[in-house]
């Protein structure tokens, strides 16, 4: 199979995470074929995505219509109405749409759908509360969950690590943590090797475990 990135999308939903998608990947220029059963929705849409149209996805018969069976891609982005979501998503896998995301407002919901066949399940609302709650929490001037228990950060180094090369910091044994990279004020991010010297006003990129990450960002 070659690189499909480019392949058309389907985006079914277009609510404010479905329309914000949508956008995007029409932006970075994806051909995308947008779908909402609401026609305002997709009036006020029309300016600025190319295909975008009216159907109720939970008929079979309206996405056969659309030519959506011989797209490769598809994404639900229905969130609030769970039934409509997981019927949209069991006819996309009898449709044997390769590859189907799905958006999620629950574990539970998570679940399902990955059960009728969808291959990538996302939780929006909840990811993103996380990474705000680490935001308004603490020091965190940025924050990405790469895997369920890593992450990397962008924060300012704690006091003790300041003026000390990094060789000689024994960061990595005392909190599990790797600094990746530094951005000195009015400067570009540079990647730091044993010899960097961190100073106040400095913005860093650590990686790590998120308990341990947390840990780091609690010093002062
Ligand atoms: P968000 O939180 O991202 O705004 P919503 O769940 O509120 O997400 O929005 C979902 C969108 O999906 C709405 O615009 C709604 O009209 C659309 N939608 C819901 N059910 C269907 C369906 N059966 N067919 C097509 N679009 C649907």
């Amino acid at each position: 199979m070659g690189d499909r990135r480019n392949d058309p999308v389907v985006v079914i939903g277009l609510g404010r995470f479905g329309s914000s998608l949508a956008l995007e990947l029409v932006r970075q220029g994806t051909e995308v074929m947008a779908i909402d059963h609401r026609p305002k929705v997709v009036q006020s849409l029309a300016g600025q995505l190319p295909h975008v149209v009216t159907a109720d996805s939970t008929d079979p018969h309206a996405l056969d219509q659309l030519g959506v069976p011989d797209f490769y891609r598809a994404v639900v982005a229905i969130g609030s109405d769970i039934e409509a979501s997981i019927l949209t998503a069991s006819i996309l896998s009898e449709l044997e749409i390769d590859d189907i995301w799905a958006k999620a407002i629950s574990r539970q919901h998570g679940r399902i759908l990955n059960r009728v066949g969808a291959h990538h399940v996302v939780f929006p609302e909840h990811d993103m509360g996380e990474r705000v709650a680490h935001l308004v929490g603490g020091r965190m001037l940025d924050y990405m969950e790469v895997d369920e228990n890593f992450a990397l950060v962008k924060t300012r180094p704690p006091r003790d690590y300041v003026g000390v090369p990094l060789g000689e910091s024994n960061l990595r044994r005392k909190y599990g943590v790797t600094i990746v990279a530094v951005k000195p004020p009015g400067e570009e991010f540079t990647y730091v090797g044993s010899e960097t010297v961190l100073a106040y006003g400095d913005v860093i990129i650590v990686s790590g475990k998120t308990q341990q990450i947390e840990r780091f960002t609690d010093l002062p």
